[in-house]
């Protein structure tokens, strides 16, 4: 049987061990398996765009594991009462093709974005950060915040969202966190002003220029996290001219990234490398540096993983019918009866 694992199990997950543990646990599995790079057959997501957004489908597979993503971005999705990004995803197994895991990743994007995020900050970032601006204070933004809070060392947040209501739903949630400082902020501007990482993960389906050349500071690291999608961005192109660009995986970044604005011989490196000791990270304190974050399919496939393991170790998750158990498997038609026969009964 395929387990399935709904909103509410990955929340009992994270309640069990604390958000700070999982994140912990995920950055562990992201770094094992994008150490793995070359095991992996990948290619870009495949995008269905239309006027308000974008759905799209996340596969990748090693030797023994398939996984894949369904996730949409449709920035006014508010307006219906949705939000911005929605997501589930299947873990299967390669020698049988059988699927093992079906389950929600809406909230487990969040977590594994913001321990993507961290994995690259933790090579790319001044190990002396303490103040992160945080630009754009939505669904994502508290996971981001924790994220580099507990596990970059991360003191002060310096927030703004266009929406100030967002701010105000941030600061409700993460006002009373120990050892952290939340300064509400009237502009970018004024929240990038002497931060040492500057996370930007606004949603607009727009070619935005959140942070401009002048905002930029000798040593700033930038995760730029809302640009993901071709005609989405969020850096002036003047500010991916004077830094030193990560990206994940080159082929989609290109398309998708902040660096779809540069010519094709514009110089960036993928994350990998630098985990691997092939590349260097930061190569001095004044360099400027930019993680171009789009999300890639092996951080759903880590973050399926881990589901996987901790699901079974906590005895969470339910069994689902998606695939018929045949006494014979070649009988698929004796199915037709036998649920023609529940039916009836
Ligand atoms: P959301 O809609 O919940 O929040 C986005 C926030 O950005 C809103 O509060 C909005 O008011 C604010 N905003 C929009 N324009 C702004 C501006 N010019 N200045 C300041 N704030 C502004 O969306 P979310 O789920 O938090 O996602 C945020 C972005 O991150 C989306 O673009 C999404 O596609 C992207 N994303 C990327 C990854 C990745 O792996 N790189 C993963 C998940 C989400």
């Amino acid at each position: 049987m395929t387990t399935v694992l709904t909103t509410q199990d990955v929340a009992r997950l994270v309640q069990r061990v604390g958000l700070p543990d999982l994140l912990r646990r995920l950055v562990s599995y992201l770094e094992s398996d994008y150490l793995r790079w070359a095991e992996f057959d990948k290619t870009p997501r495949v995008a269905a765009h239309s006027q308000d957004g974008v759905i799209e489908l996340m596969p990748i597979a090693d030797a023994s594991l398939y996984s894949f993503k369904y996730v949409n971005g449709h920035p006014k999705n508010h307006r219906f009462g949705l939000p911005t990004v929605m997501a589930f995803g299947v873990l299967a197994d390669v020698a049988t093709g059988a699927p093992a895991l079906l389950s929600e990743l809406t909230l487990t994007t969040a977590m594994r974005t913001a321990a993507t995020s961290v994995m690259v900050a933790k090579r790319l970032a001044r190990p002396d950060s303490r103040v992160m601006a945080l630009i754009g204070n939505g669904a994502q933004s508290e996971f981001q915040a924790l994220a580099f809070h507990h596990l970059l060392g991360i003191r002060e947040l310096r927030l703004y969202d266009i929406d100030p209501a967002a701010t105000a739903k941030l600061v409700g949630h993460l006002g009373s966190t120990a050892g952290l400082t939340l300064t509400v902020c009237a502009s970018t501007a004024e929240a990038v002003k002497g931060a040492d990482i500057v996370t930007t993960v606004t949603a607009d389906k727009t070619n935005a220029t959140i942070l401009t050349p002048d905002m930029i500071e000798p040593g700033m690291h930038i995760n730029g996290v809302g640009g993901d999608c071709p005609g989405k961005t969020e850096l002036h192109r003047g500010v991916l001219e004077v830094a030193r660009v990560i990206c994940e995986f080159e082929p989609q970044s290109r398309i998708e990234g902040d660096m779809q604005q540069m010519p094709a011989e514009f110089p960036v490196t993928e994350f990998w490398r630098v985990l691997a000791g092939e590349a260097p990270g930061r190569q001095n304190d004044a360099q400027v540096t930019v993680f171009d974050s789009v999300g890639f399919a092996l951080e759903d496939f880590s973050a399926l993983r881990l589901l996987s393991d901790m699901s079974q170790q906590l005895g969470l998750g339910s069994p689902l019918d998606l695939i018929p158990q045949m006494a014979d498997p070649k009988d698929l038609f004796g199915e037709l009866h036998l649920s023609h026969q529940l039916q009836a009964a």
